[in-house]
């Protein structure tokens, strides 16, 4: 099939990597899509384009995503003339932290306390709702921890709001969570389910540095009835992930995202199946793959730089991804994977890389 991307990031280059071996061809739109060098065919232009979409439209047999920052109205001027998957609705929720975090609560999925903010008096009294500390983001936009802010004291709250406001934001109270869980399922065109095992995720700066697979100890009955749930009521295709919060025996759910996610890139080497084959397979409408996982697995994103590749290559169970991305403060660039049938062994030579990261930094 012809798959169409909207989107040409490192996500959409390697659902292409993945998808070439059954078969597919890909078509990609993107205004400047600079992680796919010699890959797909490329229509530039801006994914609002009208002349644009209709050409994708023309040219492939149904279209996905690799970022949740597409026009909702460009998905749906696609999806009434190829299939879109996942649906426009699920992109829609995901694009405000308001309507997603509703939703979440609508489902019984619990999340942090959380309120509207439209103005200067608004956070006032969503503050007087919400307490402190607690964090104000903007409802649209927001990634990587931008557009955010930690509010400790009540005097923090004309700082947050000179920086975030006038944007519509939503205030939520701050999590004193455990740890970091992702849950990554993928659901068919028929309804089939199939979920990975927990991820741990540590952030520096809201930027993921670092995803353990599988979570030890981590609830994953728990985690993957919430996905379940959410892929059901949107009636999702493709591969979905929760982000979560573990505060102690609760689980709070933070974000989703309606695509393949960066704390799911360790299945490319340390699941059954990857997430960007499952991703494929799902939208084309081939059966699941298994998402078992193969032993431990750990990945480390590199941001803004990247060491010598040899160097990584020379750690035993290493696997680079480059994404041919320029450098850039913050920007992720590549990751790396460690697998190994020893969760100690992947925990010591993921710190061997981070020595080699930090010192490309
Ligand atoms: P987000 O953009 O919502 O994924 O937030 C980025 C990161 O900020 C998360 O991965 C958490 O580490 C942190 N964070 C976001 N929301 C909260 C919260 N309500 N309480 C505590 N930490 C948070």
């Amino acid at each position: 099939m012809n798959i169409g991307v909207l989107g040409g990031g490192q996500l959409g280059r390697m659902l292409a990597l993945a998808g070439y071996p059954l078969g597919h061809g890909f078509v990609f739109l993107d205004r400047a899509p600079e992680a796919l060098e010699g890959l797909g065919s490329r229509i530039i232009g801006a994914l609002d384009d009208p002349g644009a979409l209709e050409e994708l439209a023309a040219r492939v047999d149904l279209v996905t995503y690799e970022f949740e920052n597409v026009p909702v109205e460009a998905a749906r001027a696609l999806a009434r003339r190829v299939p879109v998957y996942p649906g426009p609705d699920a992109l829609e929720v995901s694009q405000d932290r308001l309507r997603e975090k509703t939703l979440f609560r609508q489902l019984g999925i619990a999340t942090a306390p959380f309120a509207a903010v439209d103005s200067r008096p608004g956070l006032e009294r969503a503050l007087d709702e919400i307490g402190l500390p607690a964090v104000l983001k903007i409802r649209r936009l927001g990634y990587d921890g931008k557009g955010q802010a930690v509010l400790r004291e009540r005097h923090d709250a004309d700082a947050a709001w000179t920086a975030l406001g006038p944007s519509p934001c939503i205030l939520e109270g701050f999590v004193g969570f455990t740890r970091e869980l992702s849950c990554l399922g993928v659901r068919g065109r028929d309804g089939a389910m199939a979920f990975y095992p927990l991820v741990e995720n540590r952030h520096e700066g809201g930027i993921l540095r670092r995803s353990l697979a599988p979570a030890s100890g981590a609830p994953d009955a728990d985690a993957t009835a919430l996905v379940r749930r959410l892929a059901e009521h949107l009636d999702y295709v493709g591969v979905l992930a929760l982000e979560l919060f573990e505060a102690g025996a609760t689980l709070l759910a933070n974000e989703m995202a309606p695509r393949v996610h960066n704390s799911g890139h360790w299945t490319m080497e340390g699941a059954e199946t990857g997430q960007f084959e499952n991703h494929v397979r799902a939208v084309t409408g081939a059966p699941l793959g298994s998402t078992a996982a193969i032993g431990w697995s750990g990945m480390l994103n590199l941001i803004g730089a990247w060491p010598e590749p040899a160097a990584i290559l020379a750690v035993p169970g290493a696997h680079l991804h480059l994404y041919g991305k320029a450098p850039r403060p913050g920007r992720k660039v590549g990751h790396v994977t460690v697998r190994s049938d020893d969760a100690t062994v992947v925990a010591d030579r993921l710190d061997a890389i981070e020595l080699l990261i930090r010192g490309a930094a």
